[in-house]
């Protein structure tokens, strides 16, 4: 499943590709994804010129402009789902199965997404973006100085929440998916199922390090991969780092060499090492 990185990663791969080109055909081969296709989208977006990608917690988000005024016309909100993947593909390029829109651009490029499963989506915000109530209500950035230990310490006083889910919760930080949280937790060595509230402000700041640590090594080493989005086989691979936890239950800890358990925690499966993380 694409987390923040992949994300992030797919806006730094496409972006110097799609920004400041003009969209000349859009073609909707299946509108039926997670929320449908809007149906007055082909005919607002074909003429309109893309202008700078950004992203928000794993919303990739792309501004369009009049090509005569240069005024918006809106933004489209994309949402990666479980199993989507936007790529350049070159006009001729025949589509394969499940890729769902292309966006056509004037250079004879074609920004292409492929969605196995559907749960992703492109929605249509017409003014401004960060009113939207899927945007508005979300926590800051990991990579951001809005997220640190003080803010974790602060959110979780009297919460008997497990600090897994809490550190997982989009309003206290958005991005934190299962393996980043089980990673960093594991980095700082705390139990994914101690209390949110009975941590103490120098362990969240070492969580907080933790966290951007993580994330930050994913997005390096996705770098590695931006050429996947271009050409190629048009899957570019979700990344395969060197997990200490994530998927290993059973297997020993890379620090202590204790057995890695299983719990599950907010309906998710967590994997720790009893040992180092108290
Ligand atoms: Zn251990």
């Amino acid at each position: 499943m694409p987390e923040l990185p992949e994300v992030e990663t797919t806006r730094r791969g496409i972006a110097p590709h799609v920004e400041g080109r003009q969209i000349t055909e859009v073609i909707v081969r299946q509108a039926r994804l997670r929320v449908p296709v809007p149906v007055d989208m082909v005919e607002r977006l074909v003429g309109a010129r893309i202008g700078a990608l950004s992203r928000r917690a794993k919303y990739l988000l792309v501004p369009l402009v009049d090509s005569e005024s240069g005024d918006s016309v809106g933004t489209l909100l994309w949402h990666l789902g479980m199993s989507g993947s936007l790529r350049l593909a070159r006009l001729g390029e025949l589509p394969k199965k499940h890729d769902h829109i292309d966006l056509v651009l004037d250079d004879g490029g074609i920004l292409r997404y492929h969605d196995p499963r559907r749960f992703g989506f492109v929605d249509w915000l017409a003014e401004d973006s960060t009113a939207d109530p899927r945007l508005a209500r979300l926590g800051p950035e990991p990579l951001s100085d809005a997220f640190d230990g003080g803010r974790l310490f602060d959110l979780s006083r009297r919460r008997r929440l497990a600090v897994k889910p809490f550190l997982m919760d989009n309003a206290v930080v958005v991005g934190v998916g299962n393996i980043y949280a089980a990673e960093a937790l594991f980095l700082a060595g705390i139990d994914p199922r101690r209390a949110a509230g009975r941590i103490s402000r120098k362990r969240f700041d070492r969580l907080a390090a933790a966290v951007r640590e993580v994330l930050a090594a994913a997005i390096t080493q996705g770098g590695t991969t931006l050429r996947d989005f271009v050409g190629g086989t048009g899957e570019p691979g979700y990344f395969k780092q060197r997990l200490n936890v994530y998927g290993r239950d059973g297997e020993p800890c890379r620090r202590c060499g204790a057995e890695l358990r299983l719990v599950t925690l907010g309906q998710r499966a967590s994997v720790f090492c009893g040992q180092c993380q108290t």
